[in-house]
């Protein structure tokens, strides 16, 4: 029997660094239950999970510090829904074109991207961008020292560009944006990943 209740999906934040608390109120609003994660054993838990904005370098080493770098792989493998903003974009693919000196990702998109692609010029600006997936008005993307997606595999669905570059993509259960939606008041993509989650409901949790 399904209740409103027992759909509700759990969705992390990872939330070792970045903007994890706007993600978590995001996430709310867009109907899921928002927790932080940190552990293995809280990423057990959820039924997806977004990787914030932030620093990609730190965020790589401290999920290595944490434990949770293989703990992400294997539960990405397995097809859980992640989301990743900026920062998380890095973090989902499969190659950086230019990483620093020891910094992993967790992979999951076939896709090279380039860190702070969009150059010193314009380290920070705010732009319409049409999001394949989300209906209405173009989405408002705030992008800081954003990443663009250099090139992609043939899996990969290219759900949005600006200025001639891919900046949305998603590939089966993952999906990752060069913006950050959790800035606007704009819950649209996260409302577009909690129904990925909501898919992936595992039975016996809420
Ligand atoms: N430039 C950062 C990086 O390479 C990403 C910036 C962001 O997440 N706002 O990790």
């Amino acid at each position: 029997m399904t209740t409103p209740a027992a759909a509700t999906p759990v969705v992390g934040v990872l939330a070792l660094q970045g903007d994890v608390r706007e993600h978590l109120i995001a996430l709310a609003s867009a109907d899921a239950v928002a927790r932080p994660v940190r552990r293995p054993e809280e990423l057990a838990e959820v039924d997806g999970l977004v990787i914030p904005g932030g620093e990609s370098t730190t965020i790589s080493k401290l999920a290595t510090l944490f434990g949770l770098m293989e703990p992400l792989r294997a539960r990405v493998r397995d097809g859980m829904p992640v989301y990743g903003s900026c920062a998380g974009m890095i973090m989902l693919a499969d190659k950086i074109l230019d990483p620093r000196s020891g910094q992993e990702t967790v992979g999951g998109i076939d896709m090279i991207v380039r860190r702070n692609a969009f150059g010193r010029q314009n380290e920070s600006f705010e732009a319409a961008v049409e999001v394949r997936g989300v209906e209405g008005a173009p989405v408002e993307g705030v992008f800081i020292r954003a990443p663009w997606v250099e090139s992609v595999g043939a899996e990969v669905e290219v759900l949005a560009e600006h200025a001639g570059h891919i900046v949305a993509v998603r590939q089966g259960n993952a999906l990752a944006t060069s913006f950050h939606p959790e800035l606007t008041g704009d819950h649209r993509v996260h409302a577009l990943f909690v129904e990925m989650a909501r898919g992936n409901r595992r039975a016996g949790s809420l």
